[in-house]
């Protein structure tokens, strides 16, 4: 078993955990519920751990982690009316609102 992935965010480790096992890999999630009881613990002591249960997989699930991460970064898109940069989150560009002609939602 080999730690892959640890956030001090439960919702992106579990995130990460979701997209992992569709794609097949054997994950387990450990501190899911530790941040409550932290106590005297350092705080990233306490962080969600993703351990992924195969060690052959990990060079794998590391790329799916590595692509899933570099998304976020890439997922905004450029208006091709003002050149503005938006948000993915945005359909209409919110300088000049043009639509947006990201292919991915
Ligand atoms: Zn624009």
């Amino acid at each position: 078993m080999k730690l892959i992935y640890t956030h001090e965010n439960r919702i992106m480790a579990l995130n990460v955990r979701n997209v992992l096992m569709n794609h097949g890999f054997d994950v387990s999630l450990n501190n899911e519920f530790a941040s409550s009881a932290s106590g005297g613990l350092a705080p990233v002591d306490t962080w969600p751990e993703l351990w992924l249960l195969n060690n052959d997989d990990f060079d794998r699930a590391k790329k799916v982690i590595d692509t899933i991460t570099n998304e976020a970064v890439l997922a905004k898109w450029q208006c091709k009316s003002c050149h503005e940069e938006n948000d993915s989150s945005f359909d209409y560009c919110w300088q000049c609102h043009t639509e947006s002609t990201q292919s991915i939602k």
